[in-house]
């Protein structure tokens, strides 16, 4: 399933494909690209392989190209959506050129179009470069998730390849992002950080010069 809806139930119940989400008018479009991603997050759902190969978001014919993903928006009128959010099942980020391309795309058709990227905040390291440049004008938010207080807390719970400087690098990214994009966000959940930690990442979030949003918990 490439673009969806979220319905607010948990789980696979929780997405469903624009084609099945009748009136689209206010609805947040989600865009699932990729299942690739740096990390392996102990709360992921991609981590067991059941899951991967049950679950609604994982892309069994592959990455759509950017003209299959265009194809797929054609039958829409978009003008009448919430946000467009770039998510998903994988960084989106790790496709980077093709991201930005199919929002060209659509800013083209739908200039008022507000977008927004939920993200890893590893796309610096994964493409050996500031790639936050690239988010200008194309991006109206970027939401990272913060996940964590410390750096050895966040490899603890990302798992991400990058190692240690990961926690780091998503700092440093939000801080980029801010001179491109006019709303910058790092979020954690509610429940799953006890009270003290969610305070010292706002701490976090202050000194960079972004909000923090405590995204409410799922079961
Ligand atoms: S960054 Fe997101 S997609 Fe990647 S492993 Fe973590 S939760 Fe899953």
């Amino acid at each position: 399933m490439v673009i969806y809806t979220v319905t607010g139930k948990v789980g696979q119940a929780g997405y469903l494909d624009i084609a099945n989400s009748g009136d689209i008018a206010g609805k947040n479009i989600y865009v699932n690209m990729t299942n690739r991603c740096p990390c392996s997050c102990v709360f992921c759902l991609r981590q067991t392989k059941k899951m991967m190969e049950g679950n609604s978001l994982w892309l069994k014919e592959g990455e759509p190209s950017v003209d299959k993903v265009m194809d797929l928006f054609a039958p829409y009128d978009l003008s009448v959506i919430n946000d467009l959010v770039f998510c998903g099942f994988g960084e989106p980020l790790e496709r980077l050129h093709d991201v930005c391309e199919v929002i060209d795309r659509l800013k083209a058709k739908y200039p008022n179009l507000k977008v927004r990227l939920n993200t890893n905040g590893l796309a610096n390291l994964i493409h050996g470069r500031d790639v936050t440049p690239e988010l200008e004008g194309r991006f109206d938010t970027v939401s990272i998730s913060l996940n964590a207080p410390d750096a050895e807390e966040f490899l603890a719970l990302t798992r991400s390849k990058f190692g240690i400087q990961s926690f780091d690098a998503i700092k440093e990214f939000a801080v980029l992002a801010k001179a491109h994009v006019k709303n910058v966000v790092m979020t954690v959940v509610e429940k799953v950080m006890p009270e003290e930690k969610i305070e010292a990442c706002r701490k976090i979030c202050e000194e960079l010069g972004v909000t923090l949003r405590v995204r409410p918990f799922e079961e």
